[in-house]
């Protein structure tokens, strides 16, 4: 069993409800969010592009959480 170090970095989660199936979805960023909390606009894997809002719901990531989508910052997503 690996022992995960707390300071290791494993990006961001922001969750999002994903409308078309119901479910939540997960996007990993690796770059700190909190810098713009502007909406965004995730491309999410049912086909839909669905508008997020990122303040309040962004958490770190632990290191075996899965995700749905990544992103490097979230400027890629405005
Ligand atoms: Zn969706």
């Amino acid at each position: 069993m690996w022992i995960v170090s707390p300071s290791r970095d494993h990006g961001w989660v922001i969750s999002f409800g994903c409308k078309p199936t119901g479910r939540l979805r997960r996007l990993k960023v690796d770059t700190d969010p909190s810098s713009d909390t502007s909406p965004i606009d995730v491309p999410c894997v049912c086909g839909e592009v669905h508008r997020v809002t990122v303040s309040p719901y962004r958490r770190r990531r632990s290191a075996d959480e899965a995700f749905d989508l990544e992103v490097t910052s979230l400027d890629e997503l405005r």
